[in-house]
């Protein structure tokens, strides 16, 4: 069901609604769509891409996709976010308090944010690792 989805999306180009723990590949092409760098050197786009999966395989995959949709380019170990759909901080990043464990540093935290992007919601992550994710650092 969930291949189908996607095919659906390379081949229409079209973002419908993906459940998020099912496709962390489209995740991670949203999460890099919306990188606020002008550049970013290969392992920092990787240690974004690891708090969406831990394996190199599925990083690869995202990586790919997002450049074959025009999302980023890369030259050597450069990757530049290409289109700028930029994330706005207030309109799609969302907190809420509770006990969470941050996905990328796993520091216990009282207030978590999540990214709110097309293929689902993605963290949480304390307040700093949301703007190092987001690229607002
Ligand atoms: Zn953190």
């Amino acid at each position: 069901m969930v291949s189908q989805i996607h095919t659906n999306i390379l081949s229409h180009d079209v973002a419908v609604f993906v459940e998020r723990e099912d496709d962390p590949v489209e995740l991670g092409v949203q999460l890099l769509a919306r990188l606020e760098h002008a550049e970013l050197p290969l392992p920092e786009v990787i240690d974004r891409i690891e708090t969406i999966t831990a394996h190199p395989e599925t990083t690869r995959a995202i990586l790919e996709e997002a450049e074959l949709r025009g999302h980023i380019d890369r030259d050597g170990d450069t990757v530049r976010p290409v289109g700028g759909r930029f994330l706005s901080f207030e309109s799609e990043v969302v907190s809420r308090d509770g006990e969470f464990e941050c996905r990328r540093c796993g520091a216990s935290i009282s207030t978590g944010y999540f990214m709110k992007l097309e293929a689902g919601e993605h963290g949480p992550f304390g307040s700093s690792c949301i703007r190092k994710v987001t690229g607002r650092e």
